[in-house]
């Protein structure tokens, strides 16, 4: 069955702007993609038809938007398969599920315990981590990464031992786009008695990720890499794992009981969702999920592989031209340089054109510090982008090349 790309990008109003004086060409789906108008509908209808507090209102509004958020929980636990709705934390994205993670553990760590990360996170996986070995006298150990941008397996076994307490690692990096074995990393760190945090937020939106199969212990992802609106995400954790976890933050919605001398917390999922949340955020995640279903997540990596070969292919053909992470299993992710000219600058001249791409350290400036440059040009693809627009690219990098050379 082939794509029915005319059809896809009917769906997102967005694409059909000009920018520059020249139609968009969107290339920086892994910071953040675009929203069909599915999703936004929801979100109007939301605000247009039942706008009202969650949870505690005995009023209809109340009740709908409630119903609204806890049904899109469980669109979320059925796509990650979840054994049960509570194990699914809303969240504000990938950075605050990380975060909830890394407070919690601060009460359960010892000195010299040790946690293991990937030489290739983003800098919401590392820093948080940082912070809880300042505060607890654990040790953050560095999983080595290998030139063409995949992780160093050998040192990883050699890095695991008995106090190994958790390893955290991306499912797909931001910057290269290389598809991390997590089957292999969680097993192998369940070996030892680790548990495992993967960062989903680059592969939830090309990638169906069994939770219960794949034995993760905690998940996290951001709605807004997968067509859903920012500041809206979710964590995952097994139960028992949670359960184990102190709240995150005091304040209305994660209590049982208050009283000025103690105060009781609410069961899962509720003692992390303190506050008001984003609801109609929650609600459009759903949607969003729902859209990317409904075209089915298999077809969207196939045909984003084939615009991935066909990108390589091209931009190869670009004298100077040299690719970053060329790993045999990777997403629709190219990061690049050509000769010694600086990404800010290629950059500026595509905006020019109207075509948007990524330029700098992508939030892992370690990757950068590797390859020993101070950034890349990054163009991802998503499912509704075309072979026209790649042409498009590989002819801005031309004339770019001309221009600054
Ligand atoms: C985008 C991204 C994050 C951060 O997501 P936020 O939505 O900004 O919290 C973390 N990790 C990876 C791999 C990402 O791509």
């Amino acid at each position: 069955m082939s794509w029915d790309i005319t059809k896809v990008r009917a769906d997102f109003p967005i694409l059909h702007r000009n920018v520059n004086g020249h139609p968009l060409v969107y290339f920086d789906n892994a910071a953040t993609s675009q929203t069909p108008k599915q999703v936004i509908d929801v979100i109007a209808d939301y605000y247009t038809h039942y706008n009202a507090n969650i949870h505690r209102g005995v009023h209809a509004l109340s009740q709908e938007a409630t119903d609204a958020y806890e049904k899109a929980r469980h669109t979320i636990q059925n796509h990650f398969n979840a054994q049960h709705a509570q194990e699914i934390i809303f969240t504000a994205g990938t950075t605050h599920g990380i975060n909830i993670i890394a407070a919690g553990y601060s009460a359960l760590l010892q000195e010299n315990d040790e946690l293991l990360v990937s030489a290739m996170e983003h800098h919401s996986n590392i820093v948080p981590w940082q912070m809880l070995c300042e505060k607890t006298g654990a040790h953050l150990k560095v999983i080595p990464m290998l030139p063409n941008g995949t992780l160093d397996m050998e040192v990883y076994e050699t890095l695991l031992n008995d106090r190994t307490r958790l390893v955290f690692v991306n499912h797909v990096s931001n910057a290269l786009g290389t598809i991390n074995p997590i089957e292999k990393i969680i097993d192998q760190a369940h070996a030892v008695g680790a548990k495992v945090l993967i960062d989903g937020a680059q592969a939830a939106p090309h990638i169906p990720t069994d939770v219960q199969a794949l034995d993760i212990d905690y998940y996290v992802t951001s709605a807004h890499k997968l067509c859903g609106p920012t500041g809206v995400g979710m964590l995952y954790g097994k139960s028992e794992l949670l359960n184990l976890l102190p709240p995150y933050q005091g304040g209305g919605e994660m209590i049982a009981t208050v009283t000025f001398t103690k105060t009781t917390y609410a069961d899962l999922p509720h003692k992390f969702e303190a506050g008001t949340p984003n609801i109609a955020g929650c609600i459009a995640f759903g949607a969003a999920l729902d859209y990317v279903n409904s075209l089915g997540l298999e077809a969207i990596a196939a045909y984003e592989h084939e615009l991935l070969e066909y990108a390589t292919t091209q931009l190869k053909k670009i004298d100077g031209l040299r690719i970053y992470g060329e790993a045999d299993n990777k997403t629709a992710v190219i990061s690049f340089l050509v000769g010694d000219i600086h990404p800010y600058d290629m950059g500026s001249i595509l905006d020019q054109l109207g075509i948007a791409v990524r330029t700098g350290h992508h939030c892992a400036q370690p990757i950068m510090d590797f390859f020993q440059i101070p950034g890349t040009l990054r163009a991802s693809f998503s499912f509704y982008n075309t072979f026209e627009e790649i042409d498009r690219l590989v002819a801005g990098v031309e004339k770019a090349k001309q221009m600054l050379e």
